[in-house]
């Protein structure tokens, strides 16, 4: 019996998949090597989803950077110039607006990479996803941490580190 294919997944009776690195990979349907973690190619069909995970990565490139550059430039603003951030604008409403508006970024933007990562682990194949999401899952955890209990961090951390400095930083106003 044979019946019309519009969708993509039927491309998994279409043929097997391999990893343009590693050849020996063989798996029957799209997904991502186990060994390195790059996208499978179709080997039967022509590789038509190419620009499939192109776009789906620069779209959340993209939608990354939105997000990213205002916290990148407040963060700045708050270690290094804090008089030009307005008075009424305390240092935890601060860590709060860069902790809204990287959660997207990390959890959203990230999740291929902490899938691959995982799957580099799980197989112990440690590639440069391994890296990526243990450096990006670390910096972030490590970010609520200090915004939800800076009391957790030795005092003299508190007092150096302007990111656990949570409430007790806020700018003071002029004499
Ligand atoms: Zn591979």
């Amino acid at each position: 019996m044979s019946h019309t294919c519009t969708d993509s997944l039927c491309e998994i009776d279409a043929g097997k998949y391999t990893c343009p690195m590693h050849p020996e990979i063989m798996e029957d349907k799209p997904g991502t090597c186990p060994k390195c973690g790059m996208a499978l190619e179709s080997i039967s069909v022509e590789a038509e989803d190419d620009n499939e995970e192109l776009d789906y990565m620069s779209k959340r490139f993209w939608v990354s950077v939105v997000l990213a550059v205002p916290v990148f430039i407040v963060a700045m603003m708050s270690d290094l110039a804090p008089q030009f951030l307005p008075d009424m604008i305390s240092m935890s409403q601060v860590q709060w607006f860069e902790f809204i508006l990287a959660t997207p970024v990390v959890l959203w933007a990230g999740y291929p990479f902490f899938i691959r990562g995982y799957q580099s682990i799980k197989t112990w194949n440690l590639n440069m996803f391994t890296l990526i999401a243990i450096g990006v899952g670390a910096a972030y955890i490590y970010s609520i941490v200090a915004l939800l209990a800076p009391e957790i961090f030795p005092a003299l951390m508190q007092t150096q580190e302007g990111l656990i400095s949570g409430g007790f930083n806020s700018p003071t106003l002029g004499s």
